[in-house]
């Protein structure tokens, strides 16, 4: 039972007073037993010594009855010792109520007793009543040194008769007993007082203490609840900062803290432990198609499938865009992570549906593998999504561990790219120019331009490695910009009926003052930009399909042609095609690899051209080279073409036919 509901305090007033009342109580009964033994011994001794003179009702009866009352009410007062602790305040009031009465009943009992005794002695047995009363007094007060009042109401109900009774005796004797003994009783009530005011003033300190103290423990444990409140809040930010919303995984921050962990306690002990980056080929698409809703059913649907791998060795989190993580901290073999690989690319494969919908799509999958891959975390994840870019650039849909290879082409790339930084791009870049010819009416369409380098320190460099390396480290803008002067002057020089085709990157489309400048350019060079055709590939239009059709615009509004390079390698759908200002598209010469002997194959060229009729885009054929192709690819109805087969890229002064075999 606490403090308060025992006592029902409201005020520190009233606490006080019921905290000394208290005190007095607890300081009061250990000295009671003694004032009843002090109270009968003391009686039962005037009482012996009275036998004999006094009467036996006085000398014997009325003592033995008070004396009896005395130790009754001892005995029941130590019997309920204990209850009176627990006692309200009202109660406890109530009792040291009743105590004060009975002390003056006791007090003018005793007393009447002594003074009806004193007639019956002689003057030795006067003198023991004169000495009981006044030691018996004395004896009491101080049991009753914590209860000023009833201590003052004794010393009047015993002193002040016994006083007055004595004065009277004309016994000089008793006379100065009672002078002595009333100036012991006011030196007595003097002590007592100053006695009570400290004890009064120690109980008033310790319930401020005790007061003090509950408080000091309410306000600690408010702050403890507070702090739990905070600390809940604090963890739940921590959740959701390292958790995806989207599809509940971990999120990129929680995955880059769980490799550098793991990193951490594999230091000392190598054991190979892989990381590895999924992406999904054809999710732009789906979200351009139907809407940003679908692309997240699509990403949490990955999110689910992906989970069903799960295994105590690994985990799974999503980094963003439609990019997932993998650690996987048991790997026996390179087996035993491209079949993982392989089945997640399996998964990934089947179609996704919603509302109707059908859409499908693949995830490819890159891997590097501690400690061979990368001595860091950050390299680890580094070479992980450059296995990635890999297999998304060679084989989508399917998984690339991190090897040796891959770590030379990085090295050559880093010298290509510390040798483009210091190329003088107006010196060392030339282009060449390759016929895309009109298989029927024989005769050269255009000459596609293409970039070449011969830099002094690595010789001749290929276009899709330079090209690749400006495009990642933000040297492309000025590259395009020199190529392309190149082109203007080249074509400048030739008849004004020649036409080019100029390679444009994903990176200058996606830029609005790349474009600008570009605009500029061709103004300038004073070539009808009716001349002019740009190419762009298929994923670089995708990569930001808005900006890029704004740029495309833009260029068309100016009057060049605009032509889809690459189509086939990307994931784009009619309606791409159809929003975009093309002109031509360009068929990937990964097509033409088997197409003699391939159905698929031509089944897909003849789709596509069939396509191209229909929205009235010219179809170009690249990377023929034989005859056969040629022939297979007419017969599929295709008329425009491009490849060795109808002349290599070469450095152009003047335009030069075609290859005579087919004009
Ligand atoms: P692309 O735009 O698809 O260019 C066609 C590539 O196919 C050229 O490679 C060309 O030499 C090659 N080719 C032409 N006919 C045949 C054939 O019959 N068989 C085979 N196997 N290949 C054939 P190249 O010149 O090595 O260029 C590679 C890529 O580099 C180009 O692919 C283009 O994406 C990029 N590129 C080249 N020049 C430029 C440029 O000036 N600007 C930009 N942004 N990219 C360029
Ligand atoms: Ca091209
Ligand atoms: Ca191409």
């Amino acid at each position: 039972m606490s403090f308060r509901t025992r006592f029902d305090v409201g005020s520190p007033f009233s606490r006080r007073a019921s905290d000394l009342a208290r005190s007095q109580f607890d300081a009061f009964s250990r000295q009671l037993p003694l004032l009843y033994l002090i109270l009968v011994i003391n009686s039962v001794a005037v009482a012996v010594t009275h036998v004999d003179s006094a009467p036996a009702w006085l000398a014997i009866y009325v003592p033995l009855a008070m004396c009896s009352a005395c130790v009754i009410r001892l005995l029941v007062w130590l019997g309920r010792r204990k209850d009176l602790a627990a006692r309200t305040d009202a109660e406890l009031a109530a009792r040291l109520k009743t105590m004060m009465r009975l002390l003056v009943v006791l007090g003018v009992s005793f007393t009447t007793w002594g003074l009806m005794l004193y007639p019956y002695g002689d003057p030795y047995e006067q003198a023991h009543v004169a000495f009981y009363m006044s030691i018996t007094v004395i004896g009491c007060i101080f049991c009753l040194m914590h209860m000023r009042t009833a201590a003052l109401l004794l010393t009047a109900i015993v002193i002040v008769p016994f006083t007055i009774f004595f004065l009277q005796t004309n016994n000089g004797v008793l006379i100065a007993i009672a002078i002595n003994v009333l100036l012991v009783s006011i030196a007595m009530i003097v002590i007592l007082l100053t006695y009570y005011r400290d004890f009064a003033s120690l109980v008033e300190s310790q319930t401020e203490l005790r007061a003090k103290q509950a408080e000091l423990q309410m306000k600690q444990a408010e702050l403890q609840a507070q702090q739990v409140k905070l600390q809940k809040l604090s963890d739940e930010n921590v959740r959701l900062a390292n958790l995806d919303s989207l599809t509940g995984l971990p999120n990129r921050r929680r995955f880059l803290s769980d490799l550098e962990a793991l990193f951490q306690s594999q230091t000392g002990r190598p054991t190979r432990f892989a990381v590895g980056v999924i992406d999904l080929d054809g999710f732009k698409q789906i979200n351009d198609l139907y809407g940003h809703g679908a692309g997240d059913r699509v990403l949490e649907e990955v999110g689910q499938r992906l989970q069903r791998f799960l295994t105590p060795a690994m985990s799974l989190a999503r980094l963003g865009g439609d990019e997932f993580g993998l650690l996987v901290t048991e790997v026996p073999d390179s087996q035993h992570l491209l079949r993982l690989g392989d089945a997640i690319c399996e998964v990934l494969r089947a179609p996704f549906e919603w509302h109707g919908i059908t859409a499908r799509l693949s995830g490819s999958i890159g891997f590097a593998t501690y400690p061979k891959a990368g001595r860091s975390p950050a390299q680890l994840f580094e070479r992980a999504d450059y296995a990635l870019y890999f297999a998304k650039e060679n084989r989508r849909g399917s998984t690339t561990i991190f090897s040796g290879e891959h770590e030379d082409t990085i090295r050559e790339l880093g010298q290509i790219e510390q040798a483009l930084r210091h190329a003088d791009l107006e010196r060392e870049m030339t282009l060449h120019f390759q016929p895309i010819v009109h298989v029927v009416r024989h005769h050269v369409i255009s000459y596609e331009a293409l970039a070449r380098w011969n830099s002094p320190s690595l010789g001749p460099v290929a276009p899709s490695a330079f090209i690749k390396v400006a495009e990642r480290s933000d040297l492309i803008h000025s590259l395009s910009i020199v190529l392309l002067r190149k082109a203007l002057e080249t074509m400048r020089g030739w008849d004004a009926t020649t036409r080019v085709s100029f390679n444009l990157s994903a990176r200058d489309i996606g830029s609005a003052d790349a474009i600008g400048d570009i605009v500029t350019l061709i103004r300038q060079s004073g070539v009808a930009p009716a001349r002019l055709t740009f190419e762009v590939t298929e994923t670089g239009v995708i990569r930001n399909f808005e900006r890029a059709a704004l740029s495309l615009q833009t260029l068309k509004q100016l009057g060049v042609r605009i032509s889809l390079d690459d189509f086939g390698t990307g994931y784009s759908s009619l309606t791409c095609i159809h929003r975009l200002p093309l002109d031509k598209v360009k068929i990937d010469r990964g097509f033409l690899e088997d197409i003699e002997a391939d159905t698929a194959a031509q089944d897909i060229v003849r789709s596509i051209l069939e396509l191209c009729r229909s929205l009235k885009l010219t179809c170009v054929v690249e990377g023929v080279e034989t005859v056969a192709q040629m022939n297979i690819l007419r017969s599929l109805g295709c008329t425009v073409m491009q490849g060795y087969y109808f002349g290599p890229p070469m450095p152009m002064a003047e335009p030069q036919p075609a290859t005579h075999e087919v004009l």
